[in-house]
């Protein structure tokens, strides 16, 4: 799509990639309107960088009335849907917030965007609709087999978003990305979950024998690569975005703890994850013809997440009161 993109929506703006994007939008100068419920998950501090270059609206996106005034009033040209419930293990506890944020909030913004005539809409999706694959690598026409409830309800939402561009002639375009990481991320997830215990002295857990392999992707690269779709992805197409940085939950562990300077005696290894997913690759030969290079690899990416999160530990040390019951619940089975 080549023609001017002024004015740009953004579900999930808040959270963890959705304000990577944000801080890029802006800076690009783009006009920004954020919508986000700030869920646990949501934090406008992290857009305290492009503070007053966006506009703001606290809205659940499940909620028709709150969407379609918000379209009404700011007549966006295009969508970015970032904004879900995102981790397995709180799927696993309870499916029902995944079903309506994930599935319910996505048709929720498809009939408003379709209300609107929207230019574009870019629904980001993720690499563990796919399953697991014990070896070679998913395409974008790999068959869809989550294991999760967070993994069926973002397929349930792609298939949504799919089932649009077929009957309506919609226009939208699906991104599904690998593990991200970097600054801003909620110490729920790996990487800020291992630096948050290591730099309290507390025992690092990892599931099972940390035998299980992801692939690495750095947030930056990742909106990036959201901005590429949106301006040359096909409609009606799907992408993934994935680095080519594999690596087991182990060897991500002991690099994390090395960087921090902390002892691998920390680590303490726990009950797995239920149905947990041994592998994800993506094959990313599509988004390639499209002009995407990550420019960060593996080791780059995670000093630069490490200094980030020590540089800013008061804000991971911020959510601690918040995360500890669902450390428990999920560390402590
Ligand atoms: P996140 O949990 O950090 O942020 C989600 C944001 O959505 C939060 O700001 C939250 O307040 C908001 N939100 C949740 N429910 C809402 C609702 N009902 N209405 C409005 N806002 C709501 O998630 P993230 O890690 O930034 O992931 C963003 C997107 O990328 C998600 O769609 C996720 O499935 C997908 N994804 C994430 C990863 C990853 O590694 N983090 C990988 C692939 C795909």
């Amino acid at each position: 799509m080549r023609q001017k993109l002024s004015k740009i929506l953004v579900t999930g703006g808040a959270g963890f990639i959705g304000s990577e994007f944000v801080r890029q939008a802006v800076t690009q100068g783009y006009r920004v309107i954020v919508v986000d419920a700030l869920t646990y998950a949501g934090d406008l501090k992290r857009l305290d960088e492009v503070k007053r270059r966006y506009k703001f609206y606290k809205a659940d996106i499940a909620c028709k009335d709150s969407v379609g005034a918000i379209f009404k009033k700011e007549k966006p040209d295009v969508v970015v849907h970032f904004a879900a419930e995102s981790h397995v293990d709180r799927s696993i506890q309870d499916a029902s917030p995944f079903i309506n944020t994930n599935v319910l909030g996505t048709q929720i913004l498809l009939d408003i965007s379709r209300k609107y005539k929207i230019k574009r809409f870019v629904h980001m999706s993720t690499d563990e609709v796919y399953g697991e694959i014990k070896s070679g690598r998913f395409t974008e026409s790999s068959p869809l087999a989550p294991n999760s409830p967070y993994a069926a309800s973002k397929a349930a939402a792609d298939l949504l978003v799919k089932s649009y561009v077929r009957t309506y002639g919609f226009p939208a375009v699906i991104a599904r990305a690998s593990n991200n990481y970097g600054p801003w991320q909620y110490p729920e997830k790996l990487i800020p979950v291992i630096i948050l215990k290591a730099c309290k002295g507390d025992e690092v857990p990892v599931y099972a024998k940390g035998a299980n392999v992801r692939e690495w992707l750095y947030v930056a690269d990742c909106a990036r690569a959201i901005f590429l779709i949106l301006k040359k992805g096909l409609l009606g197409e799907v992408y993934n975005i994935g680095s080519g940085h594999e690596r087991s939950n182990l060897v991500t562990v002991k690099s994390v703890l090395r960087l921090l300077g902390k002892p691998e005696r920390l680590i303490r290894f726990v009950q797995d994850r239920p149905g947990h997913d041994f592998r994800y690759s993506l094959d990313c030969s599509k988004i390639r013809s499209l002009g995407f290079r990550p420019q960060w690899n593996f080791e780059s990416g995670m000093k630069k997440t490490v200094s980030w999160n020590v540089s800013n530990y008061l804000w991971l040390e911020s959510k601690l009161k918040d995360i500890a019951g669902h450390w428990k619940k999920v560390y402590h089975r």
